[in-house]
């Protein structure tokens, strides 16, 4: 059993970072458990325009570095770990077990996020990072002057999309519908871009290539006549999972893995809080967790005042 904390935050993106903020400041000491790199979700987007303070948009991996300075300046400390494997009461206290390690804390707060889901299909796992990509802003640069398709028709898919115009010759967004879920606003931006193509009431069936993607193959879900592409990047954007396995069974999630909470945000085990994409909320947004990140903290914080 290692050393004891007051609070814990398990992940370090926007909801995390901002708990740690206002832990920190609270003068609670404050761990921060994180397994890939600080930032999140948010740190992989290329330019966040929706965010309050910054007119002219900013880069997601600048905001959220800003959030790790922030909260390290209030004395949080941030640790990298493989993986967290459960969460479990020991009377008053917390206990965040990891593979190699147990640690102890009067409450936690769960900001684990969400990754992306996978389509499922022939080529995706056997060719991801050689042409399979769910990062945009990570991979758009192997792209210049090539072809390449995005799945998907959310905020993610037509953002990413337009994004990937910077690089690459044409874009073909595949779209299982006839009508985009993206924001107006993203909508407009791709009707108006000439080197994107939208294929309307199409699922990617498979991807194909020797050691890298070399063709797609889409097929229409009127028609069901299949159609082969040639291009070299495929961008899935087709939703994301909640970061909750290591919940199941000891904390209530919703039929969709996500955390469930009350209005402070406390989930079903006493002490432990949840804020950001990995909660049952209305809008996955780096404003929204933010807000959640401050409140969770807060409660958290209330909660061990009256242990
Ligand atoms: P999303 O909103 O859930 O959209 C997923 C898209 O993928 C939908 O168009 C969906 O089609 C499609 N899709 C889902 N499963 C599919 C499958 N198996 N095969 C083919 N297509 C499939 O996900 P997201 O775009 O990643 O966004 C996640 C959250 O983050 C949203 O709340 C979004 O608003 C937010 N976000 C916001 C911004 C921003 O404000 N700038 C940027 C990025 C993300 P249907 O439309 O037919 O369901």
């Amino acid at each position: 059993m290692s050393e004891s904390w007051d609070i814990i935050i398990i992940g370090g993106g926007p909801a995390g970072l901002t708990a740690g903020l206002y832990s920190g400041r609270a003068r609670r000491r404050t761990l921060m458990l994180e397994k890939a790199a600080v930032g999140g979700q948010a740190a992989t987007t290329d330019h966040i325009e929706n965010y309050p303070g910054f007119p002219d948009g900013v880069g997601g991996f600048e905001l959220t570095q800003q959030m790790r300075s922030q909260a390290e300046r209030f004395d949080v400390e941030i640790r990298e770990i493989t993986a967290v494997d459960s969460i479990e009461a020991d009377g008053d206290d917390r206990l965040v077990v990891t593979e190699s390690e147990t640690f102890r804390s009067r409450a936690v707060i769960i900001a684990s996020g969400a990754e992306p889901s996978t389509l499922g299909i022939p080529g995706e796992a056997e060719l991801r990072g050689r042409g399979v990509s769910y990062c945009a802003t990570c991979d758009g640069a192997f792209y210049r002057d090539l072809e390449v398709a995005v799945v998907g028709g959310g905020d993610s898919a037509i953002e990413e999309a337009v994004f990937l115009t910077k690089f690459a010759s044409k874009v073909y967004v595949i779209h299982r519908r006839d009508e985009l879920r993206a924001a107006r606003i993203l909508q407009e931006r791709a009707f108006e871009n000439p080197k994107i193509e939208i294929v309307w009431d199409s699922h990617l069936k498979k991807i194909l290539g020797e050691g890298k993607v070399e063709e797609i193959v889409i097929e229409n879900k009127n028609t069901h006549e299949r159609k082969s592409i040639m291009l070299a990047g495929v961008f899935i954007y087709i939703g994301t999972v909640p970061n909750t396995t290591f919940c199941a069974g000891s904390i209530s999630l919703d039929d969709r893995d996500y955390l469930v909470t009350d209005e402070k945000l406390e989930t079903s085990m006493p002490g432990v809080f949840a804020a950001g994409d990995c909660r049952a909320n209305l809008l996955k947004q780096v404003a929204v967790a933010v807000g959640e990140g401050a409140l969770a903290a807060v409660e958290a914080d209330k909660y061990i005042e009256e242990l």
